[in-house]
């Protein structure tokens, strides 16, 4: 039919989370004509649910702080696998980006001074997070929107984009737009644009549990992938420590990693706080070995070494993970999280609002008298479209990513309020560069009906079959694979298990059904989704199999040690030649000039 919408703008941003907004922001204030694309309302994007805070080395708690140290133990937290060059933009420019979202009229907690106030993390050698009580993402989401609808960019809201389109003439194929369709209504909508800035975040629904949102089906990786971009380090998944456990209901949300940095604590069943038999060689010489020192740090951090709550992440992740197999969990199987005991009410009350509210209304939890059960949950994916690091072009021509859905920055573990800095940091650097494409351009790429068409046919493909399966059987086989198979800890024997599941999950979702019309269709949006997750998921089994090393996110029972040679390597996935798989190759890292290497000498 001919009938299909049709747009065109400068600059197409699809996604409407830190990321999108700040590039969308960027891109129209360099003279683009922009528009943002988003699957879910205005304001429902993920970031909104971020709660610590914003990592950046403003000095405000400890004037020592400054960018050199941030970007130490980002790269520390990251295993030495970040990309050294956006570890060190993202350092360097991430206080400003947090001046200016206040600038822009976001309210931040302050200091007794009346400084913008800076909180302790895991990893973070000095308090550094900048927050709005536990209610962080939520202000930074209303601040950009605000910012970016009231300069004008037009958003395309409830809209979810299906394909990238190309224009492969002069055989260099580059972006020529995007196709999508309305959720609600099903109709089909075209957008042709130069520059595409891929901002859809993460993969967290191909698990079972997670603290992510319905969003997070990997569209962006796997659209990407499609369009002939690379994705590296997938094998990194984040499991953060502390998701709640009960009731089942709400299992896998997230549990703010702000209670142990307010003094919130671990114990096992038997009462013991287990972190300290847990401390790696790597961190020893930072963190406290006796609970007086531990304590004594949050007051003293000159003279203190940091509680072994604090350890980065996946170190947590890990260490409950053993206290549970070694029978010391929790009644609902997880393992004891206490600030009550630790802190006063009004103190808990008034640093962790929300947290006090979700156990008090989901789990009838009152956090200011009793301990938390918790554990390990989904959370991040380190891993994603492999970009230039000052312009977060990828490679291919007019695509560009940001945020959770691009790679390399954090390496092998993220630290906690690194990923809010980076989408300000990577937002505007993104947007930027898109709009500076868009302007050089002596030729506009060109959009073709055979294009639009096609984007179409496949849209629709999933109506066209009789008797398959029904998509939300496949995505609960792949969520338990996921889960049991590349979960937190991994072996080769359930790795290869789990690709043999892959490829036959792929196999029914290629005959897979759905019902009625494309009017408000759910089951239809979940089918066109879980080509998605497949993929992706595909990408993260592969590298790990591959990666024979334990590092950050990723844990192989059969190597239990980090190797140096895989220390100096990176995985990159692209799609295969058939287009219905991905191929590994490895890729050494980047050098870091020596004169940033002098501050990892001791
Ligand atoms: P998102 O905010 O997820 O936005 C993605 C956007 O893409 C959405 O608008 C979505 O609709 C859109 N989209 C996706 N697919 C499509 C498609 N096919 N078509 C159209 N649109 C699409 N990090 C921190 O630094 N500090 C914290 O305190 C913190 N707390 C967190 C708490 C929770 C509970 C969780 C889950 C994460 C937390 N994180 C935190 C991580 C951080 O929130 C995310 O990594 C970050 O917000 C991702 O932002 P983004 O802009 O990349 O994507």
């Amino acid at each position: 039919e001919g009938g299909i919408e049709r747009h065109s703008y400068d600059v197409v941003v699809v996604g409407a989370g830190g990321a999108g907004l700040r590039a969308a922001i960027a891109a129209h204030e360099a003279g683009a004509d922009t528009a943002i694309v988003c699957k879910s309302l205005l304001g429902k994007a993920h970031t909104v649910m971020a709660e610590g805070g914003i990592a950046a080395a403003m000095g405000n708690r400890w004037p020592e702080d400054n960018w050199e140290v941030h970007f130490r133990d980002t790269m520390r937290g990251g295993k030495m696998l970040n990309n050294w060059r956006m570890a060190q933009l993202h350092a360097q420019e991430a206080p400003e980006r947090v001046m200016e979202l206040e600038d822009w009229g976001a309210l931040f907690d302050r200091t007794e001074d009346g400084l913008i106030s800076q909180r302790d993390f895991g990893g973070h050698r000095y308090a550094r997070l900048a927050h709005v009580g536990d209610r962080t993402g939520l202000e930074m989401i209303r601040t950009l929107q605000q910012r970016a609808v009231q300069v004008g960019i037009d958003v395309f809201m409830e809209c979810t984009v299906t394909e990238l389109l190309l224009d492969q003439e002069d055989g260099d194929p580059r972006i020529s737009g995007v196709f999508g369709y309305w959720r609600e209504t099903g109709r089909f909508v075209t957008i042709e644009a130069p520059s595409v800035i891929l901002a859809t975040g993460g993969i967290g629904k191909s698990f079972k549990v997670t603290s992510n949102s319905w969003e997070y089906t990997g569209d962006g990786h796997a659209l990407a992938l499609r369009a002939g971009a690379s994705l590296i380090n997938m094998e990194f998944v984040q499991f953060h420590p502390t998701g709640m456990v009960w009731p089942p209901s709400v299992k896998g949300l997230l549990v703010t990693e702000s209670v142990r940095g307010d003094g919130g604590i671990l114990k096992n069943s038997e009462g013991k706080r287990f972190m300290f038999d847990y401390i790696p060689e790597f961190f020893r010489s930072e963190t406290a070995d006796t609970e007086e020192e531990a304590d004594r740090w949050y007051d003293d951090k000159a003279n203190n070494r940091r509680p072994p709550e604090l350890l980065p992440r996946d170190e947590v992740a890990r260490a409950i993970n053993s206290e549970i197999k070694a029978g010391r969990g929790s009644p609902h199987g997880g393992i004891f999280l206490d600030i009550a005991s630790r802190r006063d009410a009004d103190y808990i009350r008034k640093r962790l609002p929300s947290m006090y509210h979700q156990f008090k209304e989901l789990a009838d939890v009152d956090i200011t008298a009793e301990p938390m059960e918790i554990g390990p949950t989904c959370h991040y994916v380190m891993g994603g479209i492999e970009v230039d690091p000052d312009t977060q072009q990828s490679a291919v021509t007019g695509l560009y990513a940001a945020g959770e859905v691009s790679g390399g920055m954090h390496g092998s573990n993220r630290l906690g309020g690194n990923s809010l800095s980076d989408l300000l940091v990577f937002g505007r650097r993104a947007g930027e560069a898109a709009a500076a494409h868009a302007a050089g351009l002596e030729k506009r790429p060109v959009l073709t009906d055979d294009d639009v068409r096609s984007g179409e046919w496949r849209a629709v493909a999933p109506f066209n079959v009789e008797g398959g399966d029904n998509p939300y059987t496949i995505q609960q086989d792949l969520q338990q694979t996921m889960n049991d198979l590349v979960g937190i800890i991994r072996t080769a024997s359930e790795l290869e298990g789990a690709l043999a599941e892959i490829e036959a999950l792929k196999r029914r979702a290629q005959s897979m059904t759905v019902g009625g019309h494309r009017q408000y269709n759910p089951g239809w949006h979940l089918a066109l989704d879980l080509h998605n997750m497949l993929l992706v998921s595909e990408s993260i089994a592969k590298a790990a199999l591959a990666r024979e090393e334990s590092r950050g996110g990723h844990t192989r029972d059969d190597f239990p040690k980090p190797s140096p040679e895989w220390g100096t390597r990176n995985l990159v996935v692209r799609l295969d030649e058939a287009g219905t798989g991905v191929t590994l190759t490895e890729q050494a890292l980047p050098e870091m000039p020596d004169e940033l290497k002098s501050y990892f000498e001791e």
